[in-house]
């Protein structure tokens, strides 16, 4: 859309003070004590002898100025005081109204013919039958502009409306036969500049009965030393702005009547009516025309309160479907964008975007995500309203490129956290404007002042990037939805943290009985450990008795058979102080009383360490143990005595384990979850291990083969201590085994974070 011509210079033309009338009357203004102070200069046409200072009552009477003084000591809604004058032996109307400390006296030289007051009734009363019968704006609209030609008994009246920026358009009329038509046509907002809006706002009728009038002029003027020009806002003679008269001119207009159209305290449109040729209104009709724009005023607002509120229940009704949604499925998404009534059914768009904590969900024909996200941060700045709506978008954000999709946004704000928002989108709707007249063209006089187009020939535009309005129930439903919205957010909210503190509690709940567990756990270890120690020190100082007295009477015996005894009871009394001592050291870890000394130590010197004491036992096995020592020196960060206890362990078996064959032992460096171990690998080519024994291996006491048939010597609690060195250390430990071919044991010890 093209940008209108800046005509604000006519914007700024005190059209209020112009310090002239039009011919048509006579105006006189007086002091609060009712002394004249101004005139117009054509006074001598009725009042040849008022001169300044003299007190009204000579024109006007006694009676009527005590009337008129009541009138305006009264608090009063009506703005004038209608009373008659007469001059010249004949009478005269007069309209008096107050402006600050003076009274105006505004007399018509044209008044009701002789006798026209019943038949002025009667068109009084057709006039206002109108207003009461219809209920529809444009039956209302279209009945008027008859009625009102047939009252006022002139060639047009037209009912033109504005738009939110202040242009107006033609939307019910009424005309002479042979007339053009101007219905449908659109006039831009500078033809009416602000300041003639706002008096068009403070009075509900202006009359210019004849565009050639010359202006009277009123004395004293400011000019004149007059302590301030009178203002002339509630003048009904008061002369007209040469640029609106030259407007009129070139409409070819002779005379007009203006009345406005106020709803809810705001200018909504005027009923213009246009003549041909000069016009003069008694200032009786002027009266009546008056009481009528307001009585229309009030039937338009009427049938649009009526308009509005059935929008709005029905929008409540979807509205409060709505908000169901959201409380049964949980989400403001789902039910605003997957269920019925959606988004588009509430207020109609062709697209929606919910976007919640940087989750996006949309519906319909959306922008891409691109977009959207620029749309966010536009709108973070932007939007500083609760609501945001614009069917122009390209025109509020003119950097950007905006697709046709989003030709029209409405956006709420959901909270304060950035990108938190609903938008519902219009796509583009080609529109077709047919002005009055090229509202573009600029027309300048000599001296670059502008001045009203000459010509009011159809000009048609066609209007791009533009989608349908967004109309004010809708904007109120939207908003309403926000309330929902807002109100379920809080509650949800309000539901998580109640939630978190319920788990917290459960949590602590918990952690109380398992600290209570444990401390019992550990009280029971201690009772344990304290028991084993005292039990395996009562068993032990009887035992090393009977080993060292067996010991003896194995050196002095000399009888084979019972040289043989005592040496099972030797081997049975060395293998019970073996248990005892696994015993003790497992009861020792449990109860957490073992010392570990964590330190950096090498791996390598620990298996050699390791491999010299066990190689004794598997050479006499005929086992040959592989060992290929590396060049590189490997570390862990481990208590070295435990380390040293799980690779004898395990070496240790493996010896015990093989019959025949070899066992192979390696040390190296894996990295596992990012951390650096050191891997000690024990292979054997032994008895392995059982499926179903595999999972238990580390369990104390348990051992594959148990009871009298046991073959192979041991407590069944080697491992289960070495896994318990391995779990203090920090490490790990994996079995790969296979009954009958082997088993392969991997430590890995800790060592430090990889790079
Ligand atoms: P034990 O003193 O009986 O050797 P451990 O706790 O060291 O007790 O081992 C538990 C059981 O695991 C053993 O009895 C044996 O059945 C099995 N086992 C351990 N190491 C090996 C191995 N290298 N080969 C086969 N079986 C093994």
């Amino acid at each position: 859309m093209r940008q209108l011509p800046d005509l604000s210079t006519c914007a700024k033309e005190p059209i209020h003070i112009p310090g002239a009338i039009q011919e048509h009357g006579i105006l006189i203004a007086t002091d609060t004590t009712l002394r004249v102070t101004h005139f117009s200069e054509n006074y001598p046409r009725l009042f040849p002898a008022i001169t300044e200072g003299a007190p009204i009552s000579s024109i006007v009477g006694e009676e009527s100025c005590a009337a008129l003084l009541a009138f305006f000591a009264g608090n009063n809604a009506e703005k004038y005081f209608l009373t008659k004058v007469t001059a010249a032996d004949r009478e005269f109307p007069c309209l008096v109204h107050k402006s600050k400390h003076t009274y105006i006296f505004e007399i018509g030289l044209h008044g009701l013919e002789e006798g026209g007051e019943s038949a002025l009734l009667k068109r009084v009363n057709r006039l206002l039958a109108v207003l009461s019968e219809a209920e529809e704006l444009d039956y209302l609209l279209s009945r008027i502009t008859v009625t009102l030609r047939d009252f006022l008994n002139i060639d047009r009246v037209m009912v033109y409306r504005f738009d939110e920026n202040w242009n107006g358009a033609v939307i019910a009329e009424s005309r002479k036969e042979g007339l053009p038509s101007y219905l449908n046509l659109h006039f831009p907002a500078s033809d009416i500049p602000e300041q003639a809006r706002s008096l068009y706002q403070r009075n509900w009728l202006r009359t210019i009965p004849d565009v050639h009038y010359s202006p009277v002029r009123i004395f004293p003027d400011c000019s004149a030393g007059a302590a301030a020009p009178l203002d002339l806002s509630d003048s009904v003679f008061r002369s007209i702005s040469p640029v609106h008269i030259e407007y009129l001119k070139n409409m070819n207009v002779a005379a007009t009547v203006v009345m406005s159209i106020i709803s809810n305290g705001k200018l909504w449109g005027l009923v213009a009516c246009h003549h041909y040729s000069p016009h003069f209104l008694p200032i009786e009709i002027r009266y009546i025309s008056e009481m009528f724009a307001k009585i229309l005023s009030s039937s338009i607002q009427k049938i649009l309160l009526v308009h509005h509120s059935k929008h709005t229940s029905f929008g409540q009704e979807l509205l409060n479907r709505v908000n169901v949604n959201i409380l049964k499925y949980w989400s403001v998404s789902k039910a605003l964008l997957e269920h019925d009534p959606d988004l588009s059914e509430l207020v109609p768009c062709h697209g929606a975007v919910v976007a919640e904590n940087g989750k996006l969900s949309v519906s319909g024909e959306v922008p891409d995500q691109r977009f959207l996200m620029s749309l966010f941060n536009w709108l973070d700045e932007n939007q500083e309203k609760d609501i945001l709506f614009s069917n122009h978008l390209q025109k509020d954000w003119p950097e950007a490129v905006i697709p046709e999709s989003a030709s029209g946004i409405l956006s709420l704000r959901l909270g304060k956290a950035p990108h938190d928002y609903i938008v519902l989108f219009r796509s583009e709707r080609i529109g077709h404007i047919h002005w009055a007249g090229d509202p573009y063209s600029k027309n300048a006089d000599a001296s670059g002042r502008l001045s009203p187009r000459k010509s009011f020939e159809l000009f048609k535009e066609t209007v791009r990037n533009t989608s349908s309005k967004w109309e004010q129930h809708e904007i109120e439903i939207m908003l309403q939805l926000r309330v929902y919205i807002l109100e379920f957010l809080a509650f949800e909210k309000i539901r998580l943290e109640t939630l978190v503190n319920e788990k917290t509690q459960q949590l602590s709940r918990t952690l109380q009985v398992m600290e209570a567990a444990k401390g019992h756990a550990e009280q029971n270890a201690a009772l344990k450990s304290h028991m084993l120690a005292s039990m395996s020190h009562e068993i032990r100082t009887p035992l090393n008795g009977i080993l060292g007295i067996t010991h003896i009477l194995a050196a002095k015996s000399h009888d084979p058979e019972q040289k043989n005894y005592l040496e099972l009871i030797i081997q049975s009394s060395n293998r019970l102080l073996k248990t005892l001592t696994s015993v003790l050291e497992l009861a020792e870890i449990e109860a957490n009383k073992k010392d570990i000394k964590i330190q950096e130590c090498s791996v390598d010197p620990l298996v050699e360490e390791a491999i010299n004491i066990l190689q004794p036992l598997a050479a006499s096995k005929g086992i040959a143990i592989m060992y290929h020592a590396s060049l590189e020196n490997h570390s862990c960060l481990a208590d070295p005595n435990m380390v040293s206890q799980i690779i004898y362990n395990i070496l240790g078996n493996a010896i015990k384990y093989t019959v025949k064959g070899e066992i192979a032992i390696s040390v190296s460096a894996v990295i596992m979850d990012q951390m650096k171990y050191t891997s000690v690998i024990v292979s054997d080519t032994g008895i392995g291990i059982s499926k179903e024994f595999l999972p238990r291996i580390f369990d104390p006491f348990t051992q594959e083969s148990m009871g009298l048939g046991r073959r192979f010597e041991g407590t069944g609690l080697g491992l289960s201590i070495t896994k318990k060195y391995i779990d203090l250390i920090g490490g790990t430990v994996s079995v790969i085994s296979e009954k009958g071919k082997g088993s392969t044991f991997e430590v890995r010890l800790p060592w430090k974070k990889s790079r």
